[in-house]
């Protein structure tokens, strides 16, 4: 095994066979998650970046299969933030120690590229030593470049699958594989911090789609990479279908780690939301980020990508101390900074 993610870690090619064996091979994974460790320590030592999560619409007109806040749920009670909702949940991160601020949303049409225009650039104006991520779905390109120019740095766009034909099982007709690559092509060509991504355990998915992903990571080289295991929701197609295990996330958040080894990889709240201690166990396994939960409290339960999401006690921005605290228990330590990717040159 670590003649593989030696390989892996200079940057080398590994056979079908040597993927699948890392990925489903019959070994001990604490020794993987070990190496994975061993490398975000090199590059980053115990730091764990930390970003303010702000919800700011379930509206969606796409309808992916697995998502909870697809169009056709119409179960859901929606919402939308007002700018100045934004704003005040900002202030409030600010005040708590966050230095990077996430607008994350379904595809809503009322938020136009002139209305986020303004929402980053009031954001920039007000807190000007802090980063902005962006994660708004697909957009044509002169939206990126705008929101980009006023200063957005980072924008979070998961692949979700790197296989075409299981991207087609998992969206409707109307989303295009081709299209959202060529999203994220755009995004890195602009200029901005790009995050790919995937969820561990989709329906349909093999270790085959899992190989094809790792080789994306691997050519396109983003500079974040959220990796969560898939759950379900009562209210999509896919609600029998069963969630994606701990050991099988925990395995692709290592050797994403390994594969790129200065890239910001978060302990996401869906590997906190299938254990207790997922998020601590992701931190040991190579993941150097963690985003509390930062939107109103109110409009919280309705931004429900799957069933039980946490979003209460350490994965609430509120629970900062705790989560320090627990951070710390792993052997890692929580900073107040912008927290970017180190310079891959
Ligand atoms: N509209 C934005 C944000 C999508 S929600 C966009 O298109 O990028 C953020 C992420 O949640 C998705 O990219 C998806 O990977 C994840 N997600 C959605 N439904 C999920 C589910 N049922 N289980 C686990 N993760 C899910």
């Amino acid at each position: 095994m670590t003649d593989l993610t030696h390989r892996l870690i200079v940057g080398g090619e590994l056979s079908d066979d040597e993927w699948r064996y890392l990925i489903e091979g019959d070994y001990e994974k604490q020794l993987l998650f070990n190496e994975a460790d061993k490398v975000r320590r090199w590059h980053y030592g115990t730091d764990v970046y930390i970003r303010g999560l702000i919800e700011i619409s379930n509206f969606c007109k796409n309808d992916c299969l697995y998502c909870g806040i697809r169009r056709s749920n119409t179960n859901i009670s929606r919402y939308r933030l007002t700018g100045e909702e934004i704003l005040a949940c900002c202030e409030q991160g600010y005040a708590l120690g966050f230095r990077t601020f996430v607008l994350q949303g379904g595809e809503d049409a009322y938020h136009t590229g002139e209305w986020v225009e303004r929402v980053v650039a009031g954001i920039k104006e007000k807190y000007p030593d802090c980063a902005v991520t962006l994660s708004l779905g697909e957009r044509p390109r002169e939206d990126y470049e705008r929101w980009h120019q006023v200063g957005a740095d980072r924008y979070l766009l998961r692949h979700e699958t790197a296989s075409r034909s299981h991207y087609e099982k998992l969206h409707p007709p109307g989303q295009s594989y081709l299209r959202r690559m060529e999203c994220l092509r755009d995004l890195k060509q602009i200029g901005y911090q790009t995050g790919a991504g995937l969820m561990v355990g989709s329906p349909f998915q093999k270790t085959e789609e899992l190989i094809a992903d790792m080789r994306f990571l691997q050519a396109f080289q983003p500079e974040m990479v959220g990796i969560g295991p898939f759950i379900p929701h009562h209210d999509t197609p896919f609600a029998g279908e069963p969630a994606g295990s701990l050991e099988h996330t925990l395995t692709m958040v290592a050797l994403t780690r390994l594969t790129l080894p200065k890239a910001l990889i978060p302990a996401t709240t869906a590997l906190g939301t299938i254990h207790p201690q997922g998020r601590e166990m992701g931190l040991k396994a190579g993941a150097n980020v963690v985003m509390p939960n930062l939107s109103p409290v109110n409009v919280r339960g309705q931004y429900s990508l799957y069933d039980n999401k946490v979003c209460t006690g350490q994965e609430a921005a509120e629970g900062l101390a705790a989560l320090k605290e627990s951070v710390a228990q792993a052997g890692y330590r929580v900073v107040e900074s912008r927290g970017d990717a180190v310079q891959t040159s």
